[in-house]
């Protein structure tokens, strides 16, 4: 089954809405795989953003990052790579839509609340390099309630 990265970044967590944000996944029928608070340094985050590592707002973007905790978490479910992004909304919040995270949730677009994995091969380096230790194994019960 398809899996995804998904980040709450600092923003998000300093401003309480690790629940709703959880809460979203769950309530569309997504299954929670993996799920840590932690804090990332520099190098890290450099990583994890090394695609964009030529944009001018790289540095801010990193500096973001490592701002506070952020929420790692790993979900799964059929589509879960590109429902996640729809959930999440336009990278822009002044594009996102109302009824997204970002779009209910964020104003700037360096204050945008979460990250969600871009495509199936950027979610297994990203779940690579958040969960080295691995996350557990567990099939959800409600699985026979959400797929046919
Ligand atoms: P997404 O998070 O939607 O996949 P990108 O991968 O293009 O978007 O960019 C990563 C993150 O970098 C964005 O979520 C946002 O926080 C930040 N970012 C992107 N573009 C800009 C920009 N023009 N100015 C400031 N921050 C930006
Ligand atoms: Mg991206």
């Amino acid at each position: 089954m398809e899996q995804t990265f998904i980040m709450i970044k600092p923003d998000g967590v300093q401003r309480g809405l690790v629940g709703e944000i959880i809460g979203r996944f769950e309530k569309k029928g997504f299954s929670l795989k993996g799920l840590k608070l932690v804090s990332v340094d520099r190098p890290f985050a450099e990583k994890h953003y090394a695609d964009l590592s030529a944009k001018p707002f790289f540095s801010g973007l990193v500096d973001y990052i490592i701002s506070g905790p952020v929420v790692a978490m790993v979900w799964e479910g059929k589509g879960v790579v590109t429902t996640g992004r729809k959930i999440i909304g336009a990278t822009n919040p002044a594009e996102s839509a109302p009824g997204t995270i970002r779009g209910d949730f964020a104003i700037d677009i360096g204050r945008n609340v979460i990250h969600g994995s871009d495509s199936v091969e950027s979610s297994r380096k990203e779940i690579a390099l958040w969960f080295p230790e691995g996350i557990v194994s567990w099939q959800s019960s409600v699985h026979p309630w959400i797929y046919e």
